[in-house]
């Protein structure tokens, strides 16, 4: 048995699991939130309780040092040698890296030199597995990444049709993303299939504030709707997801604005919110849509035509798939916009079953019993499959 510590450093916050493996049994989990900024948040969650300190934490050095500590005068651990391995979830791996690998200096250097790939969540990731490094020098970090999944997407599915040497010279590629989170739920579904994962096509819809979907096929995604970068494919909460590239141009002489504040706008003015213009949450949509707001109701029927449109792109590339499968958080627990999406695929034979689709958050078949594909939902978890990877590479 080891205990196993997967990391999710983001620019001011860093969430972290403690796993005792191969048991995949969680011994604590918790976040320190505001780092940098006054008033940081600390909270843990020990024996189901939570517990939350106000705290002046600097940076994320400062984080990983109070983490630890917290976790000694908790009793959680006796010392910090029972930690084997520390995790890190790690938002690109660029064109080079294709699985989870140990973290060493040349592997930090790599992705250095791609931090502007994605300067929003790299660089931030970067801090965070430095921070652990320098706390616990003695034990092997591991990254686990979130493009690494979708090494297996073929040429033909990962090539924009530009110049080529915007690939070759500039790496502009699909790279797709949440690949972690894809592949739990495709191996975990082939398990509830009784499959192996080699053995079945799946589809999932990972729908939570980002989102995208995945096309699976014999366990190795081979399409999927996240681009070069988090902004293509659906629409989100408030990202636009695929639009028309001379909408940028056009919108930015109307607006006289530049294009990094356009594409600001598609980042966090659109989707959900940008259609709907109350929210980029979807309960607050799905509560404002049943009261009869009509715009609430168009921002949830653009993002359920894109997915089914997606869905079936993906069936028929596939030659099939045995099941469709929602997670995250509206997938987890957005009963409406499930069967909305499963009913815009009829054509495929999909048919819910609005009984098991009244659950929220649990592993759960939801389509009907004469559905021709089968329709789960499978709620993700990223952080064991970051402590599996972790685990396998100690
Ligand atoms: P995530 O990014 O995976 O944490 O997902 C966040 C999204 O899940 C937000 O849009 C939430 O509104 C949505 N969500 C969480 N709980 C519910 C719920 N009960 N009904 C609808 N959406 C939900």
């Amino acid at each position: 048995m080891k205990k196993i510590m997967a990391v999710n450093a983001g620019s001011s916050s860093l969430k972290f699991q403690l796993l005792e493996m191969p048991e995949e049994k969680l011994v604590t989990s918790g976040i320190v939130e505001r780092i940098g900024m006054k008033h940081s948040i600390f909270s843990i969650k020990v024996n189901g309780e939570k517990l939350e300190e106000t705290l002046e934490i600097e940076n994320h050095g400062i984080a990983v040092n109070i983490l630890l500590n917290k976790l000694i005068d908790l009793k959680i651990i006796a010392s910090f040698d029972e930690i084997a391995g520390v995790g890190h979830r790690v938002v690109h791996g660029g064109d080079r890296i294709a699985e989870s690998i140990v973290l060493e200096q040349d592997e930090i250097d790599y992705l250095e030199s791609i931090v502007d790939l994605a300067p929003l969540h790299l660089g931030p990731n970067l801090i965070g597995i430095k921070a652990f490094k320098e706390v616990l020098p003695h034990v092997k970090h591991v990254g686990v990444f979130d493009t690494a999944f979708h090494h297996t997407i073929p040429e033909e599915a990962f090539l924009y049709a530009v110049p080529y040497d915007w690939y070759t010279q500039y790496k502009v590629r699909k790279y797709g993303f949440h690949g972690t989170s894809h592949k739990y739920v495709s191996y975990r579904c082939a398990e509830l299939l009784g499959k192996k994962p080699e053995d079945v096509n799946v589809i999932v819809a990972h729908i939570g504030n980002g989102a995208s979907i995945c096309a699976v096929k014999g366990g190795l995604s081979v399409d999927t709707t996240m681009g070069f970068t988090p902004l293509e494919g659906i629409p989100m909460g408030t990202r636009s997801g695929n639009i028309d590239p001379a909408i940028i141009e056009y919108m930015m002489n109307k607006k006289h604005k530049s294009a990094k504040e356009i594409t600001n706008f598609l980042n966090k003015q659109s989707g959900y919110l940008g259609v709907s213009g109350i929210s980029s949450d979807s309960r607050d949509l799905v509560a404002a849509a049943e009261s009869g707001n009509h715009r609430a109701k168009l921002a949830i029927d653009v993002q359920a035509k894109r997915m089914a449109d997606y869905i079936a792109s993906y069936y028929v590339y596939m030659g099939g798939a045995d099941a469709i499968v929602f997670t995250a958080g509206i997938g987890e627990n957005a009963v409406p916009t499930r069967a909305n999406v499963i009913e815009r695929l009829a054509v495929l034979g999909a048919k819910i079953d609005h009984e098991r689709n009244s659950k929220v958050r649990v592993e759960q078949l939801i389509s009907a019993d004469d559905s021709k594909i089968k329709v789960f939902v499978i709620p993700t978890n990223e952080e064991v499959m970051i402590a599996r990877d972790t685990l396998s590479l100690l």
